[in-house]
């Protein structure tokens, strides 16, 4: 058998073995199992250009889809209380933080960047899913709060993005009270009359669902992306009744209501540019498909779901109607309290 192992296998092998093709250019998607060139994969913002799936894009692409030419400036983090119940599961939580700090270059799992997005001063808060599940612990609720502070200071808008598994579990208690802080903290926000967008990822789910990502002027989702508290299992056991198929994705919630508008993640940058210009009182939308190469139209998202109250008719008729609300309104708050009126009188 010695010649078979020594001596065919090899050959066989070398025969079959690409070498010349390193793993990592292509990728397989989740959902339609394709195929997919990792460039084009990348030119298409982690979008399948088979089937439409989004995958979970890295934080710092993200950010840079957002901004105008893809600038901006990062907000150094504060620094908090390293490992404060010295706590240890089959390792310890400091090791863990120190292993993932250093593979990620960052300190947490949050990203505060100031910048503008079609001229408008903005300031987003977004998730490292990659950074311990993008899960909530003390520095992130710190994070957040600059992240308000920041916008309030700047005259800003606020723009969150979660990508989170809930609260960070080995901060015990010390966690769920950021559930508090980070809601007190985008108060502030509102208070300034200073528009509070959510940008709703996959996935957004536990104690970060349950706090700021649930109380924005308005909540703009995916598509497909996992919504949700508990998870499907825990809830179909709980009430004993099965669920459907697609409970916790965008597309339910904005059916339900929680959600205002699920947009393609290549027309986000350009609504978002569209809603902020409402909500600030300046008019970016009549030449935005000029400029911005990088998003297409954005018309879908706000079309189809006409901001939130009913499915209406083209965009321009969608947009006079916000408009018109808008005006309808007395201006007693600064730019862009107004809009915001319709959902926390909710
Ligand atoms: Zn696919």
């Amino acid at each position: 058998m010695n010649w078979l192992t020594n001596f065919i296998r090899p050959k066989i092998r070398s025969m079959v073995e690409q070498k010349d093709v390193p793993d990592n250019l292509w990728q397989k998607c989740d959902a339609c199992e394709g195929m997919l060139f990792h460039r084009d994969l990348t030119e298409n913002m982690s979008v399948c250009y088979h089937c439409g799936y989004h995958m979970r894009i890295p934080v710092m692409d993200r950010l840079r889809l957002m901004f105008d030419e893809g600038r901006f400036r990062e907000v150094a983090a504060p620094s908090v209380l390293f490992d404060p119940l010295k706590f240890k599961d089959r390792k310890r939580y400091s090791d863990r933080l120190k292993e993932t700090r250093s593979k990620l270059g960052r300190n947490d799992a949050i990203i505060i960047a100031s910048g503008t997005m079609g001229d408008l001063p903005v300031v987003i808060a977004a998730f490292d899913f990659a950074f311990m599940g993008g899960s909530m612990g003390a520095a992130v609720g710190e994070g957040l709060v600059l992240a308000a502070d920041t916008a309030v200071r700047q005259k800003a808008a606020l723009i969150a993005i979660p990508a989170s598994g809930g609260a960070r579990m080995q901060e015990g208690a010390l966690s769920l009270m950021q559930m508090p802080r980070t809601i007190v903290a985008v108060e502030q926000v509102k208070a300034a009359g200073l528009p509070y967008i959510v940008l709703l990822t996959d996935p957004t789910t536990g104690g970060v669902s349950a706090s700021f990502a649930m109380v924005g002027d308005i909540h703009i989702a995916e598509p497909g992306c996992m919504i949700g508290f508990a998870g499907k299992r825990v809830i179909q056991e709980t009430i004993r009744e099965a669920l459907p198929d697609d409970f916790q994705t965008a597309e339910y919630l904005r059916a339900h209501g929680m959600v205002d508008m699920v947009i393609a993640r290549k027309d986000i940058r350009g609504s978002l540019i569209r809603i902020l210009g409402i909500l600030f009182h300046k008019n970016p939308s009549l030449s935005l498909n000029k400029g911005d190469s990088r998003t297409s139209e954005g018309r879908n998202g706000i079309s189809k779901n006409g901001g939130k109250k009913k499915d209406s008719g083209s965009e321009p008729r969608a947009l006079a109607k916000i408009k018109k609300t808008l005006k309808a309104k007395p201006a007693a708050n600064t730019n862009g309290g107004n809009a915001r009126g319709k959902k926390n009188a909710g």
